[in-house]
């Protein structure tokens, strides 16, 4: 099928595309570990789509007791080839939204999505709904079409991408969903201008880090050990020090260097004339590929001790996530070329990047799957008043389209 006739049938499914979006959007998604309830209902949605198209499917189950229904879904819908069974090309969205924050900030129910000028404002509708409902109208305008490609084209519906991908696409690895020759579309992340291809990422972790002082009352400071103003220096000196010794640049990457943020911060006393006993805090870390997460750890383990040998503390930390960046996705990889080419036809001159890393990519990488994040979207994810362009959905499909021709 052209590119004319793709665009076409395309723009005559607008209606639906919408009123699709719409409805999964209004299906809370949040991971447990951000205090929701899970994919669960919003994985029967998709389920109900696909049954209604006859779209053959399977779903993979993996138990966590986090929900309520005992089980995470993960769902993947086939469509053969006509000549290599062996090969997949893989298009991979996830389910799961983080929790929409504070409620004060958005103009909108995050709930409830709602159309406002070619936009769809909710949460979780760029990140990752934009993705989810692109690559179900994919698999839809196939299944319709009788379209065919020379490989398989796989549709994956991951649960869990938010927090780490352990009951999502970790566990679609390790169960051998994907073989040598597979490569991967990635619709969760891109730029406002569909030009950007990220083939690379950023190494990633996430360090929690407690300090155990003494408490006591504000008025008997010597009675006691002052965690939370040991805590306060160590964060500031771990970010002072690791941006100098780590601030190299590398232009593949958007920003060019490595990051290294203050994030989370949790509870401690009660009242203002308590010193604190504890204080935890989160450091998220981007790491360039060429320094490694261990050599960062030795060096924040030699901080660490120094701070409690001189300030008489206990300092404990744990990796919420740490993923040591693979080896980028070859520039002339046939997806790469493929979805460049398909750009291209849309007059999209694009280019190839990296980012600062969490997404389901680097994981495929680490199996030397070939794969790229692409979507043109307004990088809005994880804040108030997410909204989701509605052309951004169409032209993700169309170029999805687009690029399953160039297989065919
Ligand atoms: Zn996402």
């Amino acid at each position: 099928m052209n590119i004319k006739d793709l665009t076409t049938l395309v723009e005559s499914r607008q209606e639906q595309i919408v009123s699709d979006m719409v409805a999964m959007s209004s299906i809370p998604a949040i991971n447990p570990q951000n205090n929701g309830t899970g994919e669960y209902e919003r994985c029967q949605w998709i389920l109900g789509v696909l049954k209604e198209h006859h779209v053959s499917f399977e779903v993979i189950e993996v138990a966590d007791d986090q929900v309520q229904e005992g089980q995470r879904l993960n769902i993947i819908a086939k469509i053969p080839g006509t000549e290599n069974k062996a090969k997949t090309l893989w298009f991979i969205a996830h389910t799961d939204t983080v929790s929409p924050g504070d409620l004060k900030a958005w103009h909108t129910d995050p709930f409830k999505p709602e159309i406002k000028d070619g936009r769809i404002y909710g949460l979780g509708v760029e990140d990752n709904g934009q993705g989810i409902i692109s690559i179900l109208h994919t698999c839809l305008v196939m299944q319709e079409q009788g379209i065919r490609a020379k490989c398989n084209i796989g549709f994956i519906f991951a649960a869990d991408e938010e927090t780490g991908s352990d009951f999502g696409l970790k566990e679609l690895i390790r169960r051998k969903v994907f073989s040598a020759e597979d490569e991967a579309i990635v619709p969760d992340a891109g730029s406002p201008d569909g030009t950007f291809i990220e083939i690379a990422e950023k190494s990633i972790a996430w360090m929690k880090f407690t300090v155990m002082g003494k408490q006591t009352h504000g008025s008997m400071p010597h009675l006691g050990i002052n965690a939370g103003s040991v805590g306060a220096h160590l964060a500031v000196e771990l970010e002072d020090t690791l941006k100098e010794l780590y601030a190299d640049h590398d232009e593949l990457f958007d920003p060019p260097y490595s990051t290294f943020e203050l994030t989370q911060k949790f509870s401690n006393v009660e009242s203002p004339n308590i010193i604190p006993g504890e204080d935890v805090f989160v450091m998220d870390m981007r790491v360039l590929p060429k320094f490694k997460l261990a050599e960062l750890a030795d060096h924040i383990n030699k901080t660490i001790a120094r701070y409690e040998y001189r300030e008489k503390v206990r300092i404990r930390y744990e990796f919420l996530q740490k993923v040591d960046a693979p080896v980028p996705t070859a520039q002339d990889a046939l997806v790469v070329q493929n979805l460049k080419a398909a750009l291209a036809e849309r007059s999209i001159q694009a280019y190839c990047g990296g980012i600062g890393g969490g997404t389901c990519a680097a994981m495929l990488r680490a199996e030397n799957i070939p794969a790229v994040v692409w979507s043109t979207i307004n990088e809005l994810a994880h804040q108030p008043n997410e909204y989701t362009e509605i052309k951004n959905i169409m032209q993700d499909t169309l170029v999805f389209l687009t690029t399953i021709s160039k297989y065919c």
